[in-house]
């Protein structure tokens, strides 16, 4: 059944973007076992990312053969359990952690490689930089962290909405995303799309979506 998802929706991602690049598929392995995770591997899953330092952790040995990614919010305490682990922390959300992420990353010689996280539909319960300071925020890290190494954006769509104003919320990250590329060629990644909107994303400009119910189907929390 992962097998199947997987494929269909490789399948249906391989031409690409409206605006010719690749869109990368990202499971959102969450609640998810290793043995899972593994099939999802085996039938051409290339990128995986975790939302909890905990998960992330106690998976990480058991699960081979793809690119890390962390996706979900990060406290400053847990940093140094991801430091050298990571290929990519989608997360970055605000100044202290990008202090924390410096500090513990220049200690282990190593460069964090990270996506600007952005609160583009301002939730109060998502995190992530206002979209009016983005860009402002973007070029500071690019200048003065040097152990981090910013490769684009990512945001999360509100649940709620009409088509017409969530394409309109992408659209506003691409142009965003646009803006930072011409200045900076490394800006490779525009991370929009979930189970529920990633077509309406990659219509508009994403190229990298991070699929969970879409490929493992319902998750079950444990109580
Ligand atoms: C869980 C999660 C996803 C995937 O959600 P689905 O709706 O199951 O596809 C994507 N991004 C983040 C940050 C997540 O935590």
């Amino acid at each position: 059944m992962i097998a199947e998802n997987v494929k269909t929706i490789l399948r249906e991602i391989e031409g690409g973007n409206p605006f010719g690049e690749k869109v990368t598929l990202v499971a959102a392995t969450k609640t998810r076992t290793a043995d899972e995770i593994n099939e999802a591997i085996a039938a051409g899953v290339t990128d995986i990312g975790e939302n909890k330092v905990q998960e992330f952790t106690q998976k990480y040995d058991f699960v081979h053969g793809a690119r890390r990614h962390f996706i979900g919010h990060l406290q400053t305490n847990k940093v140094k359990y991801l430091v050298g682990k990571t290929d990519l922390i989608q997360s970055l959300d605000r100044f202290e952690l990008a202090d924390e992420l410096q500090k513990r990353a220049e200690k282990a010689a190593w460069t964090a490689e990270c996506l600007l996280e952005v609160n583009i539909g301002c939730e109060l319960s998502k995190s992530g930089f206002g979209s009016e300071e983005a860009y402002a925020a973007y070029k500071k890290i690019g200048a003065a962290y040097k152990n981090i190494r910013l490769r684009g954006l990512m945001a999360m769509l509100p649940l709620e909405g009409k088509a017409e104003d969530q394409a309109a919320l992408v659209k506003r990250m691409r142009a965003l995303f646009d803006a930072l590329r011409k200045e900076d060629a490394a800006c490779a990644h525009l991370s929009m799309g979930m189970s529920g909107d990633w077509r309406l994303c990659v219509e508009n400009g994403s190229n990298m979506i991070r699929l969970g119910t879409c490929l493992f189907g319902e998750r079950h929390y444990a109580v």
